[in-house]
């Protein structure tokens, strides 16, 4: 079992997935099928540490691996593919984290038992966003009650949960009672009920414009356990020791739906150009300007890749790719929908789906406005 083993394997599911494009884009859930396919290929194991029996080596070798991995799947399936990266992402705690002495007892405990249950079948997930904090998990209000040791009751309101219903586990924050700052915690959602009769209740079920089979749902947490962190009041560092890959997963994600309609387009360009001899000016300017566009999200991802291999990747280079990729993503789809003409304004045709589906990133965490304030500072006060 190597990762090569698992991008190839990919590769195939992209392609069995391609094929059910039209199906696909109705669907409104996601498919256990396609998470135990996943599963089938070792998605899951990608973030697990060598030592702890998965594929992860370390950021440099494995992060860019999974990057190139969620694109390829992305391209057969966004919804699907997305939803899974959050499984990866929420791993790096665990990770990463280089904890004090004091703390290392536990955290090695809870390090073991958090990836055993992957080893043991069980998807990771993430509700983090809260409504109206605009993606700011620092304004978090979820509060807690102390039961025991790392043991807490949360309650509180969360939206977002990508992958509900398939995860086990989710990671979220909240506030640890009798303090101030929000911490990490996760809960074990693994055949809860959501009628709120333990704990978790349905508010609104995902109705994404787009990523529409994402189960991203809303609920209410009432008094549900939940366990914190085992090096409590670290949450910064933790959640920045994944050097950025957070970002930059995302963007890999809507880089393999530009890929589909890239190639989607110029199959039918060839088509259209082999029976008549000339395509009409507004089409030929449009595709020469997605191309450049698309050269543009080829050559950033290109960098960012390298960066993260050779350990020089950092939070303003994979922030900055994230929005300038939103930004071109969208532009291009645009136009791939304007110059193929009435059509793509129809389910007869997958573009307007991934019109839809590539404007998630720029809502994805950090979401549109934190974003570029994070941005803007960095660019004045750290460049
Ligand atoms: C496809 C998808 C999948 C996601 N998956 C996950 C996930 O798995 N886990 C997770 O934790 N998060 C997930 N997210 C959430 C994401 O990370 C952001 O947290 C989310 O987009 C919420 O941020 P927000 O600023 O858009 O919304 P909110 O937090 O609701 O904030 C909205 C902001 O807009 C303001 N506002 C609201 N209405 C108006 C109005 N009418 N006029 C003016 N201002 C207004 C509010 O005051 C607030 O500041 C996902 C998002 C998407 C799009």
């Amino acid at each position: 079992m190597d990762i090569n083993a698992v991008k190839t394997n990919a590769k195939l599911v992209a392609e069995e997935w391609k094929e059910q494009v039209t199906e696909r884009q109705q669907r409104t859930e996601l498919q256990e099928d396609d998470y135990n396919q996943l599963k089938s290929i070792n998605i899951p194991l990608l973030g697990v540490p060598q030592e702890f029996g998965g594929l992860w080596q370390d950021l440099q070798s494995t992060g860019s691996s999974i990057c190139e991995i969620l694109r390829i799947l992305a391209s057969g399936d966004p919804s699907v593919a997305l939803s899974s990266t959050m499984h990866q992402g929420v791993l790096s705690p665990w990770r990463s984290g280089k904890v004090t002495e004091e703390y290392r007892e536990q955290w090695n405990a809870q390090k073991a038992e958090v990836f055993q249950t992957v080893l043991e079948g069980s998807w990771w997930g993430t509700i983090v966003s809260e409504p109206g904090s605009g993606g700011d998990s620092g304004l978090t209000k979820t509060a807690t009650k102390l039961d025991s040791g790392l043991k807490y009751f949360m309650t509180g309101k969360k939206h977002f949960g990508s992958g509900s219903g398939r995860t086990s586990y989710m990671t979220t924050r909240a506030v640890p009672e009798g303090e101030e700052t929000p911490d990490i915690f996760f809960i074990k959602v693994k055949d809860i009920p959501w009628d709120g009769s333990q704990g978790i209740q349905l508010d609104n079920p995902w109705r994404g414009r787009g990523m529409r089979s994402t189960n991203s749902h809303a609920f209410t947490f009432t008094n549900f356990p939940a366990t914190r962190i085992a090096w409590p009041g670290h949450s910064a560092e933790l959640m920045a020791s994944n050097g950025g890959l957070g970002p930059v997963a995302f963007t890999s994600v809507i880089t393999g739906v530009v890929d589909s309609a890239m190639a989607h387009c110029r199959e039918n360009l060839q088509k259209i150009l082999a029976t008549s001899p000339k395509l009409k000016a507004f089409q030929e300017v449009h595709w020469t300007q997605a191309e450049q566009e698309y050269w543009l999200i080829n050559q950033a991802m290109k960098t960012t890749l390298e960066t993260l291999k050779d350990g020089t990747s950092d939070r303003y280079n994979s922030l900055m790719l994230k929005e300038a990729v939103a930004n071109l993503a969208d532009s291009i789809l645009n136009r791939l929908c304007k110059l193929t003409g009435g059509t793509a304004y129809t389910w007869y045709s997958p573009l307007g789906g991934w019109l839809e589906d590539v404007r998630a990133l720029g809502f994805l965490r950090p979401p549109w406005a934190l974003a570029y304030e994070q941005l803007f500072n960095m660019s004045i006060n750290e460049q």
